[in-house]
């Protein structure tokens, strides 16, 4: 029978080890801090903000919100950054992306002090990455990943990894932390050929297109294991997953949820890293 990888199950186990620490940190009078920077009114951010102030409120963190217009310019952005860098208050910035065009990605990356760069935006904290170096920010949803792999207790070292995604924010990274784990990774691709030949012959496969219900039974065996981080809508307007999950949850061995699996862990993943802001 198919194992149901929950994210819920992962964040609470994540939530108790960081509600000790709060309370560690909270003796020696500190509240763990989250300075959030939102660019404009865009829907999905406010949405994401209200669900990690909600969160936050939960663990008794603290959010701070900059509402700034669309249209601030890099320089500005700068400022604000460099004033939340030298805000003692402050344990973690958390900047919404994308950002607007019109804004200097890269300016803004090595901006922000690497210390309270609890989204991983900083080079520094990419480079530790991809050194194999744990001991900075890693992105949250490849992180998230992880920890249902990990919190499953899913054999890593040794295991075949297809993971189809090469961005910076999700696939680059997760390779890293899979290789890490000793795990024989093949990152995919929109150019890569014979994708089903790839993801069957894996023991783990990670996807994440964004492209609702693209992967029919067609591309897993009974042992696969899924991790589904896609998000999207499908045409009638329900949330959706890469995976056709009606279809293939009973066909594989163990496969995450959409909603309910990676992205539930993510914002846990978040608040930690304000946590070890804090610590820090
Ligand atoms: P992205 O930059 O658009 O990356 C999509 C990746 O999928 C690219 O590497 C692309 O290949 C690949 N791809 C597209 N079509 C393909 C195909 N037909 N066959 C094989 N590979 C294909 O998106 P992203 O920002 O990394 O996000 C990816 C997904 O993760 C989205 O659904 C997003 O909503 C979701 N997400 C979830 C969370 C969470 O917490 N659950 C957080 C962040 C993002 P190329 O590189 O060749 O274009």
């Amino acid at each position: 029978m198919t194992e149901i990888l929950k994210g819920n199950v992962v964040a609470a186990s994540i939530k108790e080890d960081m509600t000790k620490r709060i309370a560690v940190l909270k003796e020696k009078g500190i509240v763990p801090t989250l300075g959030i920077i939102r660019l404009g009114n865009n829907a999905g951010d406010v949405s994401y903000e209200k669900s990690i102030i909600k969160a936050c409120e939960k663990m008794d963190i603290q959010a701070k919100v900059y509402e700034k217009e669309i249209s601030i310019d890099t320089s500005e952005l700068v400022s604000l950054l460099e004033e939340l860098n030298s805000d003692a208050e402050i344990s973690g910035i958390l900047l919404f992306r994308p950002l607007p065009k019109h804004i200097d990605e890269e300016v803004i990356r090595s901006s922000i002090s690497p210390d309270k760069d609890v989204d991983c935006m900083h080079p520094l904290n990419l480079e530790k990455i991809f050194e194999g170096n744990m001991t900075g920010f890693a992105p949250c949803t490849p992180k998230a990943a992880m920890e249902i792999l990990i919190h499953n207790n899913i054999q890593l070292e040794g295991s075949k990894v297809a993971v189809i995604n090469r961005s910076m924010v999700v696939g680059k990274p997760l390779v890293m932390m899979l290789l890490e784990k000793n795990a024989t990774v093949t990152i995919c691709h929109s150019r890569t050929k014979d994708l089903a030949q790839i993801t069957k012959d894996a023991d783990i496969v990670v996807t994440a297109l964004g492209k609702p219900k693209f992967f029919g039974e067609e591309f897993f065996s009974s042992e696969s294991v899924v991790i589904d981080v896609g998000v999207g809508m499908t045409e009638d307007g329900k949330l959706s997953g890469d995976v056709d999950y009606d279809n293939v949850s009973e066909k594989v061995s163990m496969i995450t949820p959409v909603p309910g699996g990676v992205g539930s862990v993510t914002t846990t993943i978040l608040l930690n890293q304000v946590v070890q802001a804090a610590e820090k």
